[in-house]
């Protein structure tokens, strides 16, 4: 077979909701006429960084080569900056990584999960999010979900750090998301264990702490969520504190899950080989695509440890394929979020994976299975908008983690 080369590769940035939905889609064109491959860099809050690198450094480098060498590609794109890692330079490498992978499933004919190996599941078991602003609406929530047939449900009140409806700010505090550390853990714990008491033990129920703690207090937390017997605990520690998850481990059961924010095979590396965490929920554009969550999938399984992707409105729907066709090969698959695209999303990405009572199926077209309306998206640009739910502060206005 003729050496098919990259030709040109094309970047397009949409945005369909809010501000936190920014996705960015690489295109890679080959000199194969009618074929392409799509991959997901969707890095929502600092999507022009992104199209940035792939224009000047990341694109010039891959054109005119061998669309099959997506693993070469993907390690030389590591290092060929010299200066490596960070969100932006790995959002950019999965942009072309994963189209490279849906490039050769398109000339296999395949599907990308038969390339990892093949199915291990017919699909792939989805949990999704409910919320409320009291325990009652949040349990209102989980139940018309479970009547959805989702049999596992991530439970927030009031967002992430909850909502307080008065905090005693200093004077003149600027504005921003206000939280009160404490007064969230409370109000947590009453809400749990109210839906817990209404749902019983079958529906399986996630919270993520979104790392609004001290890391002493989420150790505490983690003990006193144990009796609500959670599917996982996510974030409940910051990247920089991640040491802290042996003091958890020491003292309660609760399974831990981590990952979003990492960037590299360092950061998750001592999760794994001292089993500090049991799911491992990485955001697969920013470790570096395909390739790179391939990698840790199978390090992980090592471990007991299973997968739980990134899978929220800020993946793009090419990245929720490329989630899914993870999930459905990996022998450690453990659950996969999803967040619920209304039709517009499914009219500008035909092939979008569908969930039906409670699980992730996948379209039948080779590659990732998934295309995109390019004139369907050029309606609905990006706006350079600040986020204000990033802007989080304690409660006497100073700076935090959002
Ligand atoms: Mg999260």
């Amino acid at each position: 077979m003729a050496t098919i080369t990259i030709r040109d590769v094309q970047t397009f940035l949409v945005q369909t909701g809010g501000p936190g939905a920014r996705f960015v889609v690489v295109k890679v064109l080959t000199s194969e006429p009618g074929l392409y491959g799509l991959g997901c860099a969707t890095f929502t809050q600092r999507y022009a960084a992104v199209v940035g690198a792939l224009k000047h450094h990341v694109i010039p480098f891959v054109l005119g080569k061998d669309v099959l060498r997506s693993e070469e590609l993907f390690q030389m794109n590591l290092v060929q900056g010299y200066w490596r890692n960070g969100p932006v330079l790995n959002n950019a490498i999965s942009g072309i990584d994963q189209a490279l992978w849906d490039i050769k499933g398109k000339l296999a004919n395949m599907p990308v999960y038969d390339l990892l190996g093949g199915k291990c599941r017919e699909g792939a078991a989805v949990y999704t999010h409910a919320d409320g602003r009291d325990p009652q609406e949040v349990l209102e929530n989980v139940q018309k979900f479970r009547e959805q047939g989702y049999r596992y449900v991530r439970i927030q009140m009031g967002g992430y750090g909850g909502k307080q409806d008065s905090l005693p700010k200093p004077e003149s505090a600027p504005g921003g998301a206000y939280f009160d550390p404490r007064a969230y853990t409370r109000n947590m714990l009453r809400m749990m264990e109210y839906v817990r008491e209404h749902v019983g033990g079958e529906v399986e129920l996630l919270h993520d702490v979104h790392e609004r703690l001290s890391p002493i207090d989420t150790v505490k937390f983690a003990k006193d969520v144990e009796p609500f017997n959670l599917f996982f605990l996510e974030d409940s520690l910051a990247p920089e504190d991640i040491e802290y998850f042996r003091m958890i481990r020491q003292q309660c059961a609760t399974p831990i899950a981590m990952g979003e924010l990492l960037n590299n095979p360092r950061e998750w590396r001592l999760m794994i080989e001292e089993r500090l965490v049991d799911f491992l929920r990485m955001h697969v554009s920013q470790m570096g695509g395909i390739t790179a969550a391939r990698n840790a999938a199978l390090h992980a399984q090592i471990y007991g440890i299973r997968t739980a992707w990134h899978g929220p409105g800020d993946t793009s729907p090419v990245g929720h394929a490329a989630n899914l066709h993870l999930d459905l090969w990996a022998p450690n698959f453990g659950i996969q979020e999803w967040c619920r695209f209304d039709s517009l999303v499914y009219d500008m990405f035909p092939g979008l994976p569908v969930v039906r009572n409670g699980y992730m199926y996948p379209s039948d077209k080779p590659g990732l299975g998934i295309d995109f309306d390019e004139t369907l998206a050029a309606k609905y640009p990006v706006k350079d908008e600040v986020d204000w739910w990033t802007q989080t502060r304690l409660p006497d206005g100073s700076p935090t983690r959002p």
